[in-house]
């Protein structure tokens, strides 16, 4: 395992991925909501929603000005063109999208997304000024066969090829192992403290900036485990899937990101 220092990063970023969820009613409901429990959170959390694309426009007229900030979950890997049904990645910042999931296991896994079409889908949301939250994780065949640091490796060695040290330095980078995923088990907090230790080394392989980004868990985040993997070191946050879609669920996970902030 390598020995890279811990992260420096002393705020905690909380994003939500409702994959394909949601609704025009239901959704003014949570964010609303969202808005209001960030009102009394500490100013060093940062909270994200990435939403359906049709929400995007929702998203932006109620969460403009608040401490809730929005995204997209994926995106075309192209800039423009007769790609029917793509969304590119100058079209979800027209409407303030902050951040850009890429790369997420159910778009490797249903829609046989490789490492490189990842990359480009990286350096694409980077070129719009967005911020690229790159998804990397390990299958549970393939961590029973002690592949994840080779699987997480090639995952992510993609994305660092492709992009300059300056961008690589303006990403995010998620951690879910695929099989954590949906269960309602996370991952244990000694092998998140490993992995995340192994990517932190692999980032700052690439230039010193780099290993300072924020690197997220994710894979059945919940109230009740929050704290505990926010106290890992080189954890900076999360990334939350069905525990976002309810204020009452994804509020307290953001709460114990906030009291972790004043750890650093
Ligand atoms: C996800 O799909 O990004 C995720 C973390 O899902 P869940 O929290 O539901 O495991």
């Amino acid at each position: 395992m390598s020995r890279m220092p811990e992260s420096s990063v002393s705020t905690k970023l909380v994003i939500g991925n409702w994959k394909m969820h949601g609704g025009l009613r239901s959704n003014e409901v949570l964010l609303n909501a969202l808005v209001d429990g960030m009102k009394s959170m500490p100013p060093g959390l940062k909270v994200g929603v990435c939403v359906p694309f049709p929400y995007l426009a929702q998203a932006n007229a109620l969460l403009a000005g608040s401490r809730v900030e929005w995204g997209v979950q994926d995106l075309s890997s192209h800039h423009e063109g007769a790609y029917t049904g793509e969304v590119s990645a100058v079209m979800a910042a027209d409407f303030g999208t902050r951040y850009a999931i890429v790369g997420h296991s159910e778009r490797r896994e249903y829609h046989r997304e490789g490492a490189i079409l990842v990359a480009e889908k990286a350096e694409r949301a980077l070129e719009a000024g967005l911020t690229p939250i790159v998804c990397v994780g390990e299958t549970a065949e393939e961590r029973e066969y002690a592949f994840t640091e080779r699987v997480l490796s090639a995952q992510l060695s993609a994305v660092l090829d492709r992009l300059s040290v300056e961008q690589a330095a303006s990403m995010v980078l998620a951690y879910e192992p695929v099989w954590a995923i949906g269960s309602g088990t996370s991952a244990g907090v000694d092998d998140v403290r490993d992995v995340h230790a192994f990517l932190r080394g692999q980032l700052a392989a690439k230039g010193e900036a780099v290993g300072r980004i924020p690197v997220l868990y994710g894979g059945s985040l919940k109230p009740e485990n929050a704290a505990a993997l926010f106290a890992v070191p080189n954890v900076d946050g999360g990334l939350v899937g069905g525990a976002s879609l309810s204020a009452d669920k994804f509020l307290p996970i953001c709460e114990a990101g906030a009291g972790q902030w004043a750890l650093g």
